[in-house]
């Protein structure tokens, strides 16, 4: 399994775009001349690229794994972050009010309405924390745009919305599947 021709390099502490793990390593492959190189990761073997100006290819995806999501949404929700690491932003970005979306009218939301409806929806009907109003302002703020402009999105508009999904599928998914079973 393990890479042939590897070379001693200086070592380089990263967090694997592939498996997630903060990874130091001092082994893989480098360019005559060049500062490019590319380390294997010593928990997963897949190989990293960094190129002359320090950028890290595949990035690292923002947010946490969530437990108990049912196999569509824990797809589609890693999709969104693999996207981010791909500097994918915009689709990164539509990704997210699809799964967001799709939530909504799991939770009973009518069906074929705007991205800020459901936004909306989700806030209303108590899955937002009370200290959470916030971001549901940003985001309606920056989910308002007509269907007939492309509007680019940008690293954080992209990981703002990740971290909002994040907290709402822990909130409707993972902690409720937590709950001990009464005796
Ligand atoms: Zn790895």
């Amino acid at each position: 399994m393990a890479w042939n021709n590897l070379t001693q390099l200086q070592s380089r502490q990263f967090c694997c775009g592939f498996c997630g793990n903060v990874v130091a390593a001092d082994r893989g492959f480098f360019q005559q001349n060049g500062s490019r190189k590319v380390y294997p990761c010593p928990h997963c073997d897949k190989p990293s690229f960094f190129d002359e100006y320090g950028n890290q290819i595949p990035g690292i995806a923002p947010g946490n794994e969530i437990g108990h999501l049912p196999k569509e949404l824990e797809t589609i929700y890693n999709e969104a972050r693999r996207a981010v690491s791909v500097n994918a932003y915009t689709a990164a970005v539509l990704t997210c009010r699809k799964l967001l979306m799709h939530i909504a009218v799991q939770q009973k939301a009518e069906e074929g309405k705007s991205f800020v409806f459901y936004v909306e929806y989700l806030a209303d009907n108590g899955y937002v924390p009370p200290h959470g109003k916030g971001w549901v302002d940003h985001i309606r703020k920056k989910g308002n745009e007509a269907t007939h402009e492309i509007v680019l999105m940008s690293l954080s508009d992209a990981t703002e919305l990740i971290s909002f999904i994040e907290m709402l599928l822990k909130f409707i998914y993972e902690f409720p599947g937590r709950i001990p079973v009464a005796k």
